[in-house]
Formats: structure tokens, sequence, C-alpha cells
């Protein structure tokens, strides 16, 4: 068999056989010492795909960093057929604030993709990112969580109507799929759209590591590796039961509509029926309960964390399922803790 090529980037070559870690000035500060996002490329010595992972593009969410940092790691890769660009933190400005965006003008650095070289802080960031460690790239997957105060189960966000994109989708092996072309500017939707396809991968809360999540995503990414031959020991995983939450679906954040303390009634996952409290909001006198009940039976995939709401702020992400996938849940919720989910 042939040997893998080198993989090169502006100012530097990876040979077959080779990892480094990389230390890649994207910006300056307003010291002008550099801004340099940590990248480790993993070189295999045999032929095989090019898989970027990257994570914490908002840099409060720290989930999908341990995972691509175990992945590069922890896992033996000895055999590894292709090359993993693996970029632990992406937005280190806004990682260093430990929040979502960066603390230039608030910019959001995940709808600043594919970049330029000439036009604002963060797409010149995006740019020297996308340029050098995405574009030549086979495809990837971005890691992300909830935003602040709330969380998710693990699902992927993927432009199904792309066929390279939805091979890579159901790949990774996940219960939800949310089929979405995404925004302009997404990673996952530029890159796309240039040839590398790429999903999301949505798990849990900001601020936190979560090891049942985590776990989850490394079994994806295993999946993801075995679909496209870069290790020949596993196997793609499916998942027991699968929905994909397109337009045709019913799906909503149900907003709170008085302000308040929330009581939230059901985990992440949990399956509600029409009609089933989801949760209460009361406020210090507890005199004036609000009860929100579900408008159609279905998956929370996203639920408030923090408990406290004004009127407008969403409460909840539920999503209906289809009738045979319901049944095959609810069988799986009336067994299993909703945690497993
Ligand atoms: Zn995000």
């Amino acid at each position: 068999m042939a040997d893998n090529e080198a993989f090169t980037y502006n100012g530097g070559k990876v040979e077959p056989g080779e990892t480094q870690d990389i230390r890649y000035g994207i910006s300056e500060t307003y010291l002008g010492d550099p801004v340099r996002i940590p990248v480790t490329i993993i070189n295999g010595e045999r032929p095989g795909p090019t898989v970027f992972l990257s994570a914490a593009a908002h840099g409060d969410e720290l989930n999908g960093i341990e995972v691509v940092r175990e992945v590069a790691y922890e896992w033996d890769l000895a055999d590894l057929a292709g090359t993993l660009v693996c970029m632990p933190v992406m937005n280190v400005p806004a990682f260093l604030a430990q929040q979502r965006y960066l603390p230039i003008y608030d910019r959001d650095l995940n709808r600043s993709f594919p970049g330029s070289e000439t036009s604002t802080g963060a797409k010149r960031m995006a740019h020297r990112i996308y340029q050098n460690f995405i574009a030549p790239c086979d495809l990837g997957i971005d890691f992300h969580t909830s935003t602040r105060g709330r969380t998710n189960m693990l699902h992927v966000r993927a432009d199904m109507s792309d066929p390279a994109v939805a091979r890579l989708a159901n790949a990774f092996g996940s219960h939800v799929i949310i089929d979405s072309s995404g925004s302009s500017g997404m990673l996952r939707t530029e890159s796309s759209a240039s040839g590398t396809p790429a999903i999301t991968v949505e798990m849990g809360e900001a601020h936190r590591f979560q090891r049942e999540l985590i776990d989850e995503a490394l079994a994806g990414v295993e999946s993801v590796f075995a679909e496209y031959g870069l290790r020949g020991t596993s196997t793609v995983n499916w998942p027991g039961w699968r929905t994909v939450i397109s337009d045709e679906n019913e799906k909503t954040w149900l907003r709170a509509d008085a302000g308040g303390i929330v009581d939230m009634h059901h985990d992440r996952g949990a399956l509600v029926h029409e009609g089933d409290r989801i949760c209460t909001i009361t406020n210090p006198f507890k005199d004036d309960n609000v009860t929100v009940v579900a408008p159609f039976t279905g998956l929370l995939v996203g639920v408030l964390e923090n408990p406290v709401v004004y009127p407008g702020n969403p409460l909840c992400h539920l999503v209906e399922l289809k009738d045979k996938v319901r049944r095959v849940v609810e069988r799986e919720q009336s067994g299993a803790p909703e945690t497993t989910l």
C-alpha cells in the first residue's frame, strides 16, 4: 500500500507517521503578543481521509475540548489510516475569558467562517484557522454545548439534504439529528458548502466537563472513524433508535409567559406526552404558580439549567417524535433511567 502524504499548512509540514503539537498564531493581542491556538496534527503512516475535530469555537463550551484531547492523547492511533487535525480550543480569547463570544466587540467566531484576511478581527482569525486546518480536510466534526444556563442531550446538527454530510451525521450514531443547513458563517455550514462535509455535535452545558456525554461523543467519533476506515478495529455504531428532526416535525422552544423561578420536572432527553407538566414557574411567595404543559408529545432535547426567567425566556426545546420512534423511546424510558439516553 502507498504511504500517506505529508500534511502541510502555512509554515509547516507533518510527515506520515509523525505527530506535531503546534501553537499557531491567528491574531495579536493589544500588547502585540501572538494569539495562538493549540493544534495537534497526527499523520498516520497509512493513507486515508484527513479529518478535523474542533471545539470551543464558543469559548465557554468545554465538553468538546475533552473529547478532542482524549482522541489526540489517549487513543492508540499507531495504525491510523489518514490524518487527524485536532483543535481543542479554537476561540482562545473567549476561552481565556470563559465566555461565548470573542471579547473583542463580542463577535461570534462561529458566524465568521470562512473568514477574510482584510475584514474584522474575528474574520481574520477565522480565515487563518479555516485556510490552514479546515479547508485541507475531507470531513470534520465541530463540538459545541448548549448556551450558558441551558443544557441539551447529545445530538448532531447537520444538513441532511447533502448526502456527504448525511453519511457523516448517520455515522456518528446519535439518537437525535437536527436537520438544518445552519447559518451563514457557521463552521459546519461553510465547510460543507466548500467540499469538506462537517457536522456540529451539541452536548450538555457550558462551563462543565460532563463525563457521560464525553463518553457518548467519543463513541461517536470512534463510529465515524470506522465508517471512513481510519481505524480498522472499530465498527459503526447503531444507537438503537434514531430520529431526524426536520421542518416536517413539530419543534419549538417553549418560552416563559411569566417571570420567576423555574421548577423543571424533567431532565434533558426525557419523553413528555401532550398535556404533561414540564415545569412550574413560581415566585418567592409561592402564591402564583404558572404550570407549563407539553403542547404535543415529544422529546426534551434541551432544558433550562439556570432556573430563573423573564417572560419570553426559553424554558425547553421540545421536538416531536414520529409514532414508531416514540414507541421505542417509551419502552426504553420505562425500563431505564433518563440519563441513559
Ligand atoms: Zn456553541
